[in-house]
């Protein structure tokens, strides 16, 4: 299917501009608070055309929370789907990502999914490796395996940054060490966690993510299997229902395509079997997501009718 041009996406790029002036870029991991909230891109990875882009491509940006559904795929195919969910829940919460309240309310404990801190946290805690390194290392394979692109690496003065301010994670993961939920050392997991959420990548390393999750965890180019098909489904899913956190309803309905967003600014979305799509635009919405990036994903669906529902 023939879907956009970079003339359209370059028009669309325009229409979004005016809503980088809204919001805040994120500055509770003061390195963050250094993005240029000017900046706004978008990439589109299809078989059929490759990657086309407009904006600022060149713009480099850290994961954060976007690397939640890669390490949840690793997780399942590390420690089995079965092992991972008896930690954390399939449930989306209502609350904000890195809430702690519903933690002490469930009985027994455990985080509702894998895209809350806490979710996260647990789920990483479960991918193989006896130091953080190599966790780190696991980690970065994949992503080097999904995008075709070895060269991306981690923003040691975001993960620094991360780790030193990291007060509300290292709670959270005490409490649930507590509850026997976590199983290595605490500072070794955030350590892993916070290097994880600073691997730095640009729009079109997103875009190509999203496609080999749109093609069922396939290479787009050599069709090689990088990640099962039932895991590639089961990330799409979380996409769906909390990959937006405490927005994810109201995006379902307003963009409609799966999406996960972090809080540097970039979104990963997707078109199952079509594209996958990177957006970046660093002010956020007080939920903690893109509001440029929101607004572009928002006109590029409905001009080309991409809701999947
Ligand atoms: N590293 C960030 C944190 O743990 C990721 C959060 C996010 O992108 N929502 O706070």
């Amino acid at each position: 299917m023939k879907c956009t041009t970079e003339q359209e996406l370059v028009k669309l790029v325009k229409r979004s501009k005016p809503f980088t002036k809204d919001g805040k870029v994120a500055d509770y991991i003061p390195a963050l608070e250094k993005a240029d909230p000017d900046k706004l891109a978008i990439a589109v990875y299809s078989k059929e055309d490759g990657c086309l882009s407009a904006g600022d491509v060149g713009e480099t940006f850290t994961l954060q929370s976007i690397s939640k559904i890669l390490t949840l795929a690793l997780a399942i195919m590390d420690a089995g789907e079965d092992h991972v969910f008896s930690r954390v829940g399939k449930e989306p919460t209502g609350d904000p990502f890195n809430s702690i309240a519903k933690l002490e309310s469930q009985v027994p404990s455990k985080p509702l999914n894998p895209m809350i801190n806490a979710g996260a946290l647990v789920v990483t805690d479960l991918i193989h490796g006896e130091t953080s390194d190599e966790k780190v290392g696991r980690i970065l394979q994949l992503i080097h395996d999904m995008t075709n692109n070895s060269s991306i690496g981690i923003n040691y003065e975001v993960a620094d940054s991360e780790f030193e301010s990291a007060h509300l994670n290292r709670a959270l993961c005490y409490f649930m060490k507590q509850h026997g939920l976590i199983d290595n050392d605490v500072e070794m997991l955030l350590e892993a966690y916070t290097k994880q959420c600073s691997v730095e990548v640009n729009c079109k390393d997103l875009a190509r993510i999203g496609m080999v999750l749109a093609n069922e965890g396939r290479d787009p180019e050599t069709e090689r299997k990088i990640i099962p098909r039932y895991i590639a489904r089961i990330v799409k899913t979380f996409m769906v229902t909390c990959g937006m956190y405490n927005a994810s309803g109201e995006f379902a309905i307003n963009v409609a395509i799966p999406a996960k967003s972090g809080v540097s600014g970039g979104i990963l979305s997707l078109v199952p079997n079509q594209m996958g799509i990177g957006v970046y635009s660093p002010p956020l919405d007080p939920k903690g997501n893109s509001i440029a990036g929101i607004k572009l994903l928002e006109n590029f669906s409905s001009q080309y009718e991409l809701s999947i529902f």
